[in-house]
């Protein structure tokens, strides 16, 4: 089954290191809503640009392939919208496709965000799974990143969250700030563990181009943890996590007993995907298109054709048998299940099987019923294994 992806591409404010497309004009989002439920025509059945996941295109006799089983609202900022907005969005999605199948509907959302208004509104809408970026439970940290809301706001949008009924919570945790230690990462993940979350996703800080944060590194004003203490931090997660019940199923992503994100784990999975909106990627298999990274072009491109399997400003890429494999090696070996050798042709499984044999040899890789996955010790040196499986053409 596939994916429904709406980027909702705004911010009230801009965090330091957010490398992602959003904007602060938010005067624009009652537009860009309709502008989003427009392109969901245009991408089903009233357009040209069928995406095979439609409720009336077969009269209601979808295959299982042509439903979509997760939506996501990622962003930006979700829950910056109001709640006219998001009704309008929610009935919008529900009036075009077929509902039947979908498990899963997940909104990312800012803590200062989350109003007794606003969990009351989640609690009654279909939306059944929230994903908050905490960050850090370090006021000082967040003042640092720019966040708009304190540790104590995670608390309470978590409490609000229950007792409206949410009962499938994910939080977002960064490790690796400029002079943290490894006792300040501790008291971040017992900070989490306290809230019981369902699903914590856990990254370590990033320098993007492009982003406040990567000028503060050139010009020396901070400088990077070093990798060593980086590592500790990451086995630190690791092994408090699984001892307070959490499952480690993929590189970055933890959850409790069948908590899986399912809208993500597809991602991993090569499952196809409709995004939706300014800077959203769709996939269905064959190609991989991209809207333009503009929330002003996306509105006046909307009114133009869509056109098919093609970005809304043009682009797209057509997925040949090595983008696919390669694709296969990022993602799926990215999970605890790792990659199905039955997923792959002939001749990409006896290219794998060579290029894997020294790292099945030293352990960083294991071969379980057919399938090929990292090992505990594989995980920390991860991007140097698929580098090396990744098929190169000369
Ligand atoms: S709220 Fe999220 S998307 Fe917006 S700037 Fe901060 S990190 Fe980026």
């Amino acid at each position: 089954m596939a994916g429904l992806y709406l980027h909702i591409p705004f911010c009230a404010s801009r965090c330091i290191y957010c490398g992602f497309y959003s904007t602060t004009g938010l005067n624009l989002q009652e537009d860009y809503v309709r502008a989003v439920l427009q392109e969901l025509d245009y991408r089903t059945d009233k357009g040209n640009g069928l995406f095979p996941c439609s409720r009336q295109r077969s009269g209601g006799t979808l295959t299982e392939n042509e439903r979509f089983s997760t939506i996501y609202f990622g962003g930006g900022t979700p829950s910056s919208l109001g709640t006219p907005q998001l009704d309008s969005l929610v009935n919008g999605i529900r009036e075009r496709i077929d509902m039947s199948c979908v498990e899963e509907w997940t909104m990312e959302c800012n803590p200062d965000d989350i109003t007794p208004e606003l969990a009351e509104w989640i609690g009654r809408s279909p939306i059944n799974r929230i994903s908050m970026g905490a960050q850090t439970f370090s006021d000082e940290r967040l003042r640092w990143l720019c966040r708009r809301h304190t540790s104590r706001q995670v608390e309470e949008a978590v409490s609000l969250l229950r007792k409206n009924g949410i009962d499938n919570i994910s939080i977002d945790l960064m490790f690796g700030f400029p002079s943290e230690t490894l006792e300040e990462w501790e008291e971040d993940i017992d900070a989490a563990v306290a809230l019981r979350p369902e699903h914590i996703s856990a990254y370590s800080l990033m320098y993007e181009e492009d982003t406040p944060l990567f000028r503060m590194l050139e010009q020396g004003k901070v400088t990077e943890v070093d990798e060593e203490l980086s590592r500790k931090m990451y086995e630190t997660l690791v092994r408090r996590l699984k001892e307070s019940g959490y499952i480690h199923y993929e590189i970055s992503n933890f959850c409790l007993p069948s908590r899986q994100s399912r809208h993500n784990s597809s991602y991993w999975n090569q499952v196809s995907y409709l995004g939706l909106g300014a800077a959203a990627h769709s996939y269905n298999g064959r190609r991989r298109w991209w809207n333009v990274s503009d929330v002003k072009g996306y509105l006046r491109l909307i009114h133009d054709e869509v056109p098919a399997e093609n970005g809304i400003g043009g682009e797209c890429e057509d997925i040949d048998s090595t983008t696919r494999y390669n694709d296969i090696i990022t993602t799926a070996l990215r999970t605890s299940s790792g990659i199905s050798l039955n997923s792959l042709t002939d001749g990409q499984r006896e290219y794998l099987l060579l290029q894997s044999e020294r790292h099945l040899k030293n352990g960083t890789l294991a071969m379980d019923d057919g399938r090929l996955h990292l090992t505990e010790s594989g995980i920390f040196i991860s991007d140097d294994i698929m580098s090396d499986l990744i098929f190169i053409e000369e």
